[in-house]
């Protein structure tokens, strides 16, 4: 036996439960009419009867807040009689993808369709939905007519040409919730933008503009006036050779990724295996709100030019997390709601490659392009540092050719690498010196035998360096060593002993020192290494002075 459901309360659970977002009706009612149109062109690709005029082919949105419709029309392939029972008719049918298995459509389609429940989402909005539809080669349209809950109705109807409208009633406004805002200009134009900025066919919508009147004096006139509101070629879609700086950066303000210019912007084609297209930049400056909790990584996950997520934070490892732009592909398994992926192989296969590609960018920005690089770092260097540190150092490969630290002797900063290419052969370990700006550690007692010694030393002023550097533990097997550790790996020649027989030799002063400052330091001795200054601090065991400060700081 075959399995009955209660359409009526399967369809109002679906339309209620699948969305999180209202607003995406429309996204769903111009992805079809953007299919209806696919469809004809693919059929004339194969049909010499039919011909594809790209011109004729357009969506177009109507508000009339008088009546509390909102139109929707297309000039696309339509629907038969057949068609509008099984299509909308059936809960879960999608004569899209029906389509697009007959067909054969093979890789590079962009008919958007595939789950057949995204028509009903219209019932969010609309009390009624009214479909007039004409099918291409039918001299007869038809009427499809559904309150949603109580089923529908079809009588024959008149329509002059092939295509398909629809007609929402929209709610009243509820207590709170404002319906009608799905009828105003602003508000539709800025839904458009967001999710279907990138439909291939133009979509028209009448638009209030500011015009000077003919008199030629300075007032403006408002004006309606029909526009096209979506972009329709993606740039990602763009042979890089055709694009400039100009149309990056003018996509990245457009888009609003940040206030800022992109310091770097990173194109990605990518076909094979994986299918995806992908813009990426780097920002110039860090975000107000970036090294707090509430900055949201990610980047926007489009499918097929259809914005799926705005978000997507799996796309993107947290010491990247700078990174702004967009990602384009085929291939996802989208859920029904086409709000969040299926699965997430593609995916995380996708975000492998993006990390990878923005590592060798940045590499190269460093290498060839080193002031751009080093303002990069001032505004993201404590985040690549983070990722050193975190999850027990399983980024540190990918990161520790991309750390700078401030060199006590070029008075800049310098990479790890040019640090030990730089090291005199008997120098056994990179030097790391901590403290809150570089002046005050250029000054610390503990830097004098180093710098005597003429070696470079790395100044560490950030909170995460020392932590980051311990993960680290070496660079090119080259251990680093903090200049206030007790062995520093230098040859201390006579004053070693020094130091012993002074010890026993002014025990009392020292025992007199150390009650003095009891409670505030442990041990009082006499110091193998100081040159010019009568004294210093030094930590015992594991945890440096400048790493206790950080710990003590932290929230429990
Ligand atoms: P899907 O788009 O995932 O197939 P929908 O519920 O959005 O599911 O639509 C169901 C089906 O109705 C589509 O597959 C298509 O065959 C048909 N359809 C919907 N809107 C239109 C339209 N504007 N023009 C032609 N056919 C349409
Ligand atoms: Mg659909």
């Amino acid at each position: 036996m075959e399995f009955k459901a209660e359409s009526k309360r399967l369809l109002e659970m679906m339309i209620n439960s699948i969305y999180t977002h209202r607003e995406i009706f429309l996204r769903e009612l111009i992805s079809n009419a953007s299919d209806a149109i696919d469809k004809i062109y693919y059929k004339a690709l194969t049909d010499d009867s039919i011909s594809f005029d790209k011109d004729s082919y357009y969506i177009k949105i109507t508000a009339n807040k008088d009546t509390r419709t909102l139109q929707i029309s297309d000039t696309g392939i339509g629907m038969t009689k057949e068609e509008l029972e099984n299509n909308l008719g059936v809960i879960a049918k999608s004569g899209s993808l029906a389509f697009k298995n007959e067909t054969e459509l093979k890789d590079g389609h962009d008919i958007i369709g595939q789950f057949g429940v995204g028509f009903y989402s219209a019932f969010m909005v609309a009390d009624s939905v009214t479909v007039i539809s004409r099918a291409l080669g039918s001299d007869t349209a038809y009427k499809w007519e559904s309150e949603g809950t109580d089923g529908y109705t079809i009588e024959p109807c008149e329509k002059d040409a092939v295509g398909t409208d629809i007609y929402l009633k929209i709610k009243e406004n509820t207590e709170d919730e404002k319906f009608e805002e799905y009828l105003e200009e602003y508000r539709l134009k800025s839904i458009v933008k967001k999710y279907s900025d990138f439909i291939r066919y133009p979509i028209k919508m009448e638009v209030t503009t500011q015009k000077p009147n003919d008199d030629n004096d300075e007032d403006l006139v408002e004006v309606k006036e029909e526009q096209t509101i979506n972009s329709m070629v993606p740039i990602w879609r763009k042979n890089k050779n055709e694009l400039t700086d100009d149309d990056y950066n003018n996509f990245y303000q457009e888009k609003h990724y940040g206030f800022d210019k992109p310091l770097k912007h990173i194109h990605l084609s990518v076909d094979g295996m994986l299918r995806y297209n992908a813009i990426l930049y780097i920002p110039e400056n860090a975000p107000y709100d970036y090294y707090t909790k509430e900055f949201e990584k990610g980047l926007e996950l489009y499918s097929s030019g259809v914005l799926i997520m705005e978000k997507c934070s799996d796309l993107l490892p947290d010491y990247f997390s700078f990174v702004k732009g967009m990602v384009d592909s085929e291939d996802l398994s989208l859920n029904i709601s086409r709000e969040m992926l299926q699965q997430d192989r593609q995916l995380k296969m996708i975000a492998k490659n993006i990390k990878n590609k923005i590592k060798s960018e940045l590499q190269s920005l460093l290498k060839d392009e080193r002031e751009k690089y080093e303002k990069f770092y001032n505004a993201f260097g404590s985040q690549l540092k983070y990722g050193v540190y975190s999850d027990f150092g399983a980024n540190k490969d990918d990161l520790k050719d991309l750390l700078m630290f401030y060199s006590s002797k070029e008075k800049k900063l310098v990479t790890l690498k040019e640090y030990v290419e730089r090291m005199p052969e008997e120098q056994k370990f990179i030097y790391y010196a901590t403290g809150d700006s570089y002046d005050r550690i250029e000054k610390l007692p503990q830097t004098e035998v180093v710098a005597e010694k003429g070696y470079e030393i790395l100044y560490f002023t950030d909170d995460v360096d020392e932590f980051a550097i311990r993960m680290l533990m070496a660079y090119e097997e080259k251990e680093f060593k903090s200049v206030s550790s007790g062995d520093l790996g230098i040859e201390m020649d006579e004053k070693e002993e020094k130091a012993e027989t002074e010890e026993k030799d002014n025990k009392e002063l020292f025992d007199h020192m150390k009650n003095l400052l009891s409670g505030k330091v442990k041990e009082v001795r006499p110091s193998k290494r100081l040159k010019n200054h009568p004294v210093c601090l030094a930590a015992d065991g594991e945890i440096s002075i400048e790493m206790e400060k950080v710990l003590k700081a932290m929230p429990d």
